[in-house]
């Protein structure tokens, strides 16, 4: 099974888009449940973490700059 790591700030993107269309969430809460806000409309929801690595479809920018995201396009 592929590991995702994220963390606080990351820009991830979901399965499914939000309603608004934008498909970019940013990481703004880490906890038992994490809070997700959407870059598009900034709206913001608090699900939980099993189900936000079930959603996620990968990290597209990390704000840790010592990881390299090797071939991503942005
Ligand atoms: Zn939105």
């Amino acid at each position: 099974m592929e590991r995702k790591t994220f963390g606080l700030g990351d820009i991830v993107q979901m399965k499914k888009p939000h309603p608004c269309g934008t498909n970019e969430m940013e990481i703004i809460r880490m906890g038992m449940d994490i809070r997700i806000k959407c870059v598009g409309c900034k709206h913001s929801v608090l699900i939980p973490r099993a189900k936000f690595e079930k959603n996620l479809k990968k990290v597209l920018r990390s704000s840790a700059s010592d990881t390299d995201q090797s071939g991503s396009i942005v």
